[in-house]
């Protein structure tokens, strides 16, 4: 049964739901507020801004539960291209990209998918690695964790700075981090953004940040590079102190956040000395990850029904 904790995520299932929001300009006030843009150049010129404010990047090419070939292999496209751009800019250094593997086979309705997007991140990979960069494999909802561990153990083999993601609200995480914490690991840990159901996720908030704080241990003593992906003042404040218990020196690891959200806080943050992060997506494929940040700040909903019934 999948937890009720965000009916908002259950109702974003709706095709008419999608219909209707989908619609909606990029840049209505709400899906610029966490999307710069639907185009390569809207999200290089993202990343050069956060670069001037002292941050670096993470970029997704938005997309997901991606069905056919096509599809597929133009998401890979626009990551080359992407690449190709940041790397005449310079700006290789400073940002890296974010993928999921829905986006580029995985989800393909036929037993070869898990081959089609092994390949495609393996061109992704090589292609960040050739620009002087690196890949993190996003990690999407509970059903695709073991499969999406998979194939990262498969790149880890040509690509070992590839960097894998664990959500804190699923029960299995602190066994995931102990596992992935050695030398050269890149490890994002967040909380989770997906409906999870109570048999294989913590359903309480109390109870998520506990196994936070749990994953954080684990990763911040351990030998791999942890990426601290929160915006919860209270996590950041105890993953700092953690860091300094367990003797890391700044650049042994880093924070990391989404682009529009907490911004002052990123920049303090990287003012202070701390390695930040944000998350930049960008596409025309906004649907999905605008209706999780959404749930995630019911303060929101209220202005964005009403952008919706002005279309009515
Ligand atoms: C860099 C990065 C990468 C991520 N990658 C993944 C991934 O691969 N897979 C996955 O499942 N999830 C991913 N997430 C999302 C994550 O799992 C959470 O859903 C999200 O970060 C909210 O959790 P939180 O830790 O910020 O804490 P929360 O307790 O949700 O929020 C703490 C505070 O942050 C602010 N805040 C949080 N969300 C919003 C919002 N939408 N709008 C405005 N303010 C907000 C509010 O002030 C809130 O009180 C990622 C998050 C980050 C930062």
């Amino acid at each position: 049964m999948p937890l009720l904790r965000d009916p908002l995520l259950v109702l974003a299932r709706s095709s008419r739901v999608k219909r209707l929001v989908s619609t909606m300009p990029v840049s209505s006030g709400i899906v610029r507020s966490y999307v710069p843009g639907e185009d390569t150049a809207s999200a290089v010129l993202a990343v050069a801004a956060l670069v001037d404010d002292g941050l670096t990047a993470t970029l997704d090419y938005l997309g997901e539960d991606t069905r056919d070939r096509t599809q597929a292999d133009g998401c890979v496209e626009a990551y080359l291209d992407l690449l190709r751009e940041l790397s005449l800019r310079g700006l290789t250094r400073h940002a890296e990209v974010s993928v999921k593997l829905s986006a580029i086979g995985q989800a393909i309705p036929d037993a070869g998918a898990g081959k089609v997007a092994l390949e495609n991140a393996r061109t992704i990979c090589r292609a960040a690695r050739n620009a002087g960069t690196t890949v993190t494999l996003d990690m999407e909802d509970h059903t695709t964790t073991d499969r999406t561990l998979a194939v990262l153990r498969e790149l880890r083999q040509d690509f070992p700075e590839t960097g894998a993601v664990i959500q804190a609200m699923l029960h299995r995480s602190e066994a995931d981090c102990r596992a992935l914490a050695h030398e050269g690991s890149r490890v994002r840990l967040c909380k989770g953004a997906y409906a999870e159901p109570t048999e294989v996720a913590f359903a309480d908030g109390v109870e998520v940040d506990k196994s936070y704080v749990r994953c954080l241990k684990v990763l911040l003593a351990g030998q791999g590079y942890p990426m601290i992906a929160t915006h919860d003042p209270r996590m950041v404040d105890i993953a700092a102190a953690l860091a300094s218990r367990y003797g890391r020196a700044r650049g042994t690891y880093e924070f990391q956040m989404l682009f529009g959200i907490r911004p002052e806080e990123q920049k303090r943050l990287a003012a202070e000395g701390e390695s930040v992060r944000t998350y930049v997506p960008y596409g025309e494929e906004w649907y999905g990850y605008l209706m999780r940040r959404l749930a995630e700040k019911p303060a929101n909903l209220a202005f964005f029904a009403r952008s919706l019934v002005s279309k009515t």
